[in-house]
């Protein structure tokens, strides 16, 4: 029998919250504070108090939390920030709104994340800032990424958008360990509203100050504007979703986690695929659960997969120096991630799939294999 499996089922998670979320949304539309109400205020100190971190400062999405991290710390014009190659477009589009320029270094073919040594080595005297983007929900060596920060006095910026609620080996949450975190509240994401949001993460009173100012027209005051800002705020229908849904997150963090072991019992023995690693150095959130897939099969899997109704989806095509309109940044340094384009898959990964759906999804990739040799 065929089923039909998708990366993520908004509208069955929805259900599950209608009736309880309803009457808070309905509540919060009579009220008529839908800008910077004490709804957004209350998920700020909400997600602050999960977190640990002192200030959350909410925006209109992850990309401009991105943006508006960079404006916060005075990145301008000729300002070098390094990012990964293999990665989601936001982070490298900000940096070139700005003016500055991107440094794309390669990441470790295990874990996808940026590689510490080649990061030393991509350091000039014009460097500014780094940014660790915690692909698919995790981690490496971050100690060691901030003591090479500290000792060239470069800012670290995390890119937290699939990681919000990771942790790593200390037990400290990702995103409130460099400088400055960065989330997004996309509906895909591992804490998700029902449209566009965001937020910044910082230890620091100063610099919250500003991001705050930055995120809504460089004013502290309405109408006295001191510093160039943006407008980009959370909605407050969006706060309440938010509110409703963060008590949630540990729950749908640990069904995801239980759904990659799984994952991983049922392939381990398979010898065509190579599977996702947890590294030493996080409590991995599973944003993703991504397999690596050798000769050129990686397409045909997914073929494959689609034709017996599961989606798989491929995170990401290009790397980011291969990507049309920043291709003038492509470094031939970038091997690892250039390889890695062709060979990932990204595996349905959410918290309504059930132990027959896994079952499923890895016999069809047994099959695939089997049907090949
Ligand atoms: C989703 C995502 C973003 C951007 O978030 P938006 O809210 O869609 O702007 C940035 N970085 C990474 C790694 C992401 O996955």
């Amino acid at each position: 029998m065929t089923r039909a499996i998708k990366m993520i089922d908004l509208p069955a998670e929805y259900l599950q919250l209608q009736s309880q979320l309803l009457p808070k949304i309905d509540a919060l539309l009579l009220s008529g504070n839908y800008i910077q109400g004490n709804a957004v205020k209350e998920f700020e100190k909400e997600l602050s108090i999960y977190l640990n971190v002192k200030h959350v400062i909410s925006c209109g999405n992850g990309t401009d939390a991105l943006q508006i991290a960079l404006m916060g710390l005075n990145i301008k014009a000729g300002d070098e920030i390094i990012i990964p190659a293999f990665s989601y477009v936001a982070v490298i589009e900000v940096i070139c709104l700005l003016g500055a320029k991107p440094v794309l270094v390669d990441v470790d073919p295990t874990y996808f994340q940026l590689d510490n040594h080649l990061v030393e080595q991509a350091i000039t005297s014009k460097t500014k800032a780094i940014i660790p983007v915690h692909l698919f929900g995790q981690c490496t060596n971050f100690d060691e990424l901030l003591k090479i920060a500290k000792q060239h006095n470069i800012y670290v910026i995390e890119d937290t958008a699939q990681a919000l609620g990771a942790k790593n080996h200390k037990n400290q949450f990702l995103g409130t360990i460099g400088d400055i975190g960065c989330t997004s509240f996309f509906p895909t994401k591992n804490l998700s509203c029902f449209g566009d949001g965001g937020a910044l993460f910082t230890n620091d009173d100063e610099l919250a100050k500003k991001i705050r100012m930055i995120a809504n027209h460089g004013q502290s005051k309405k109408y006295h504007h001191e510093i160039v800002g943006v407008n980009s705020r959370l909605d407050s229908i969006q706060a309440v979703v938010l509110s409703h849904k963060l008590p949630l997150l540990n729950t749908n963090l640990q069904k995801k986690k239980e759904i990659a072991h799984l994952y991983i019992n049922l392939l381990e023995k398979e010898p065509n695929i190579e599977l996702p690693k947890a590294s030493e150095y996080t409590e991995a959130s599973w944003h993703q659960f991504t397999i690596k897939v050798k000769d050129g099969l990686r397409n045909p899997l997914k073929t494959f997969l689609q034709e017996n109704g599961i989606d798989a989806m491929v995170y990401y095509p290009k790397s980011l120096g291969q990507q049309t309109a920043y291709q003038h940044f492509y470094s031939s340094k970038n091997l690892v991630s250039d390889q890695l384009c062709t060979e990932v898959l990204s595996l349905p990964i959410h918290p309504l799939l059930t132990e027959a759906d896994i079952i499923y999804i890895c016999k069809n990739i047994h099959n695939f294999f089997n049907a090949e040799s």
